[in-house]
């Protein structure tokens, strides 16, 4: 017996039982140094280095050269494969035998062809266990293959996490050897290593922390590290106190293995691949060996990918999901950012990652979890509703520079303290590190109930009653369990409204101004193959619906909204990827889209050549540039109906008459030039900046007195630290004008049909702009086609617009309508939305009048005061040096109106701008007639989907989905021209609403609509006449 305890001192106290723990100081003698016991060399290393990823059966058959500890491989991006071939000592039956092996980058061992566990420096992986009791009779010899990526856990930053990779860094093997661990040993060092946690964490004027380093230090006393035998006394004190429980008021933990994969983010996707399967394999692992672990993982894309690569692996997470151990969470395609990508594509990512998981592992997901996200839309309640989500997760908002949001955090954080007593604790090293370990999760099972600590809770498989889980006691717990007990409060918590804005990563609307044209891009192409797929699907009996082409299309554009690529945020690698994935979108969408207008046209009589074919649901009439033999151009003002088509006007009937009245474009001899066709008037001063914007009819001037509009301007945007991510308030302190030069504006078509000003701008020493102010006949808006070079470093530019308009709210269009956000900065929360995002249009309105800035492929925008501001180009240095240099071509257009956006047409407006007119080569007679699919009786209901229903591959069914836009309640006739036999009203799964079903009456169908709201209908079509 150790004699009485003398009186103590915290520090000395503290630190001598620091340093029986400790793998630095006195392993000569302390505890830590026993945890392994022998060791013995490999008996042979042998190693092949390559640049490519290669499958297991592949690698394995190349030619290994002779390896040594010591050894350094590389570079970055590289993998090298080492065959170990080993054989324990006979002396060591009875023992637990491991593989130790320490590198750098990222390891996976594989052992008779399968992947067993990861290896990671970073995640605290460094030993392999090879049996946990060697056997008289077990073979002793083998050999594994230990496959190590040249990257480490975050990438390869050169000098700093978030700084380019460094494409020449090398990487070395450090240890490699079999050895004797001592599990006695390793469950003592957790004892202590809680203890003295608690000791420390709970403070010198706290009771139970005294008790927890008193008995940390009596263990000392006891334990004798050469003298295994001293080891259970020394056990029972540290089970004694840990069994010492709380009281019933106490906070309950919700603990979750987990760990967050990037998609892409400081390396490229296929590294996440490989990530994916080091992690998963490790998780599995720690199921085995701990039934009450529950690992909860995200993102059905990266489960995909297991599966078609790891198809092993897959199958052992779908067991273990069977036992309610391994929970796939989320509900989507990947965690995708917050903000930009449009509705329809966010309720993809749902149908997408749904029907993925109810594939695989029999159930949906009834929690969304987006723990890392640049921003939340005010339509994501809505949407997740409708897909089959109650519960929602994310932590992001606990980042927000300014103002503290009432979320959950751990316990002292907890925000919500007097009215929920659970908070979730995820666990685990994210991005490659393999989740959890086991001392993580032994650490938790001596925390399920332990006075001075919050209760650890703990769940258990699905199917299992509520309250025999709790009687049980089991450690870990799940999201359904978390969300049940936050649930059962709900009826104390604060409803939030609105968007949850994060106050930070404000610069991810602009950064990699190419990733965000492309996504605005394919998600039009998406949007008019799927219609116009529909449309033929619907007139054509031969016609077959490209289901699995757009499947694939669809989930490559799902794949790059991931929060780390279309933001902006990743490395040169994953930006180049992105922008072939969205080129193969591009070209495979332009052929599907000349498949579906050639089945359209076929049996219709004609005159051969073009069809024009309108995708949005309104009657337009616009000027568009019809491709003529011969590769020229030529201008003609088409009507085509709503959803519909209209044959192309023949060449010789070109130049009618105009309807309205021709654009006229004059330039004064001061060499300002004005354009006016009739509805606007546009004057730009000699260096094409905008100095009048007139509605004719009114004659109301739209830019504020004594301002110029089009006002490019550069600033300063060097952030704190994340470049790629985060724009400053203070970065507005260095606002300059850049100042064009006189004499530069130059007419360009000279009025009619379109009339059009040109000018060229020098931004700065690097970096210049042309612009082509253009105006067409019965056109609303005057749009602006830009040109830029820019080869900056840490500048950001912006154009603005000072209205003649006073407000103290903006209005800005986001997922499936729009939100109003101050122009003033009043409080915290008003200035730190200084930078905002929007989709295709702003708009500043006041009394009877107002200005719409709408753009084509931008997402970051801004008023204060009167000012309209749109964000063009960023150049963050990091994670990407080449992010945004070089050119780039956009388009952004003005209209000023009369009376409110919704009455004047602005949403209309920027739909045209965003989804122009198609003229598409008919390869026989073209019909002769306009037709129209679908029409609606009401402006405020856009149409904005109509595809193939997803449960019908081969059938005739369609989804349609409308949403109201201008914030109001609205009962509205849907037109349609398609023989339906069956309409019923269906959730944005495409799951009917038993109580759904719609008469149709004289070929319409009534519907109603509150502010905003999404609805999506099944139409069930007769077959055509054959
Ligand atoms: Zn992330």
């Amino acid at each position: 017996m150790a004699a009485a305890p003398a009186l103590k001192h915290w520090r000395t106290t503290l630190e001598r039982v620091e340093k029986f723990v400790s793998p630095l100081y006195f392993t000569d003698c302390n505890l830590r140094g026993r945890l392994f016991g022998d060791s013995c060399p490999l008996a042979a290393l042998s190693s092949f280095l390559t640049p490519e990823r290669l499958p297991y059966q592949e690698a394995v058959q190349q030619d290994f050269r002779p390896a040594q500890v010591g050894d350094s491989f590389g570079p970055t991006w590289w993998t090298c494969w080492f065959r170990v071939e080993l054989t324990i000592p006979e002396a060591w039956v009875g023992q637990e035998v491991h593989l130790r092996w320490e590198s750098d980058g990222e390891g996976l061992v594989w052992r008779d062809g399968e992947p067993v566990q990861g290896l990671t420096k970073e995640g605290e992986k460094t030993s392999y266990i090879l049996t946990d009791r060697l056997g008289e009779g077990d073979p002793r010899s083998l050999t594994l293959y230990v496959e190590v990526a040249c990257n480490g856990l975050l990438g390869a930053g050169k000098g700093t996490m978030i700084a380019a990779p460094d494409p020449e860094k090398m990487f070395q093997v450090s240890r490699a050897e079999l050895a004797v661990f001592h599990r006695d040993v390793h469950k003592l060092l957790v004892d202590l290593e809680l203890l003295l946690g608690m000791a420390k964490g709970l403070g010198e004027d706290n009771q139970r922390s005294f008790q927890a380093l008193y008995t940390a230090n009596q263990i000392v006393n006891m334990c004798d590290p050469a003298q295994p035998e001293t080891f259970p006394v020394a056990q029972a004190l540290a089970s004694k106190f840990f069994g010492q429980c709380g009281g019933e008021s106490q906070h309950t933990i919700h603990a979750m293995g987990h760990c967050h994969i990037d998609t892409a983010w400081l390396w490229p996707f296929k590294e996440t691949v490989r990530k994916c399967a080091r992690s998963w394999v490790t998780a599995v692992q720690l199921m085995e060996q701990n039934p009450e672990f529950i690992f909860v993982c995200s993102q059905a894309q990266q489960l995909e990918w297991v599966k078609s690569l790891y198809p092993g692996l897959h199958a052992r997470l779908q067991e273990f999901a069977c036992r309610g151990q391994f929970v796939p969470v989320g509900g989507t395609w990947v965690e995708m950012d917050g903000n930009l990508p449009s509705g329809e594509a966010m309720v993809r990512q749902f149908l997408q990652g749904q029907n993925f998981f109810r594939q695989e592992f029999g159930k949906m997901c009834s929690e969304f979890w987006l723990p890392d996200t640049f921003g939340y839309s005010a339509q994501l309640p809505q949407i997740m509703r409708s897909c089959g989500i109650r519960h929602f997760l994310t932590q992001k908002l606990s980042w927000n520079l300014v103002n503290s949001f009432p979320v959950l955090k751990t316990v002292a954080k907890n925000r919500d303290k007097g009215r929920t007593n659970h908070s979730a604790f995820l666990f685990g090293f994210g991005d490659g590190g393999g989740g959890p370990t086991q001392s993580m999760v032994d650490r938790l099972k001596r925390l399920r109930n332990t006075d001075g600590l919050p209760r650890v809770s703990r769940t258990a498989p699905q199917g299992w009653e509520t309250q025999a889980v709790v009687s049980l006691r089991v450690q870990l717990s799940s999201p359904g369990r978390l969300f049940s007990a936050l649930e059962s409060d709900s009826g104390q918590l604060c409803t939030w409204v609105g968007e949850l804005f994060l106050e930070l990563h404000n610069g991810t609307y602009t950064t990699h101004a190419q990733i965000k044209k492309g996504n605005r891009e394919c998600e039009r192409i998406l949007h008019d193959v799927e219609l116009l797929s529909s449309l033929a699907l619907a007139r054509s009996a031969q016609f077959l619906y490209p289901a699995a082409q757009l499947q694939d299309l669809w989930r490559l554009l799902l794949l790059n909204q991931f929060h780390d690529v279309v933001t902006g945020s990743c490395i040169q690698l994953v930006a180049e990827e992105a922008m072939c994935h969205y080129e193969d979108i591009r070209s495979h969408g332009n052929t599907l889209l000349s498949a579906a207008a050639a089945a359209l046209c076929a049996g219709e009589p004609g005159p051969e050549g073009l069809l024009i074919v309108n995708t949005l649901p309104w009657k337009r009439t616009e000027v568009l540039a019809l491709p003529r033999p011969g590769g020229a151009h030529s201008l003609a003002l088409v009507t085509v109906p709503s959803i519909g088509y209209a044959p192309a006007p023949a060449p010789t009937s070109l130049q009618p008459v105009l309807p309205q009245q021709p654009v006229f474009v004059v330039q004064e001899t001061d060499g300002s030039v004005t354009l006016d066709n009739g509805i606007i008037r546009v004057r730009l001063d000699p260096t094409g900046c905008l100095t009048s914007l007139v509605l004719v009819a009114s004659g109301r001037e739209a830019i504020a007195e004594g301002a110029v509009g089009n006002q490019f301007v550069l600033f300063d945007d060097v952030p704190l630290y994340w470049d790629a991510w985060d724009v400053m308030d203070y970065h507005l302190e260095t606002r300059k004008p850049v100042l064009g030069q006189a004499g530069t504006l130059a007419v360009g078509t000279e009025g009619g049909m379109r009339g059009s000003a040109w000018f060229l701008l020098q931004i700065s020493a690097n970096s210049r702009l042309s612009q082509e102010v253009v105006l067409d006949v019965g056109c609303p808006y005057v749009r602006f086609h830009t040109e830029v070079h820019w080869h900056e470093a840490h500048k950001f530019l912006k154009v603005e617009f000072p209205a003649r308009v006073r407000s103290p709210q903006a209005t800005y269009e986001v997922q499936f309508g729009h939100l109003q956000r101050p122009t003033h900065y009043n409080t915290s929360w008003d200035w730190a939305r200084f930078e905002v995002w929007a989709h295709r249009w702003m708009d500043l309105s006041e009394h009877g009048f107002g200005l719409a800035l709408l753009n084509d492929s931008k997402y970051g925008a801004s008023v204060r005061g009167s000012v309209l501001s749109l964000s063009l180009l960023r150049a963050p240095k990091a994670p990407d040096a080449t992010a945004d240099m070089g050119r780039h071509e956009f388009t952004y257009a003005l209209m000023p109106h009369e009376g409110s956006f919704q009455d004047a047409g602005v949403i209309r407006a920027a739909y045209s701008l965003n989804f122009p007119l198609l003229a598409l080569p008919a390869p026989g007679p073209a019909p002769a007639a306009s037709w129209s699919a679908f029409s609606v009786s009401s402006p405020a209901v856009v149409l904005e989907t109509v595809k193939q229903a997803e449960t019908s591959p081969q059938g005739r069914t369609l989804v349609l989905r409308l949403y109201e836009a201008h914030g109001g309640h609205v009962d509205c006739w849907l037109h349609t021209s398609l023989p339906v036999q069956e309409a019923v009203l269906c959730d944005l799964l495409e799951r009917r609403d038993p109580a759904g079903h719609l008469p149709l009456q004289d070929a319409r169908l009534k519907l109603t609509f509150s502010p905003f709201q999404v609805r999506s209908l099944l139409l069930v079509l007769q077959p055509p006449p054959d």
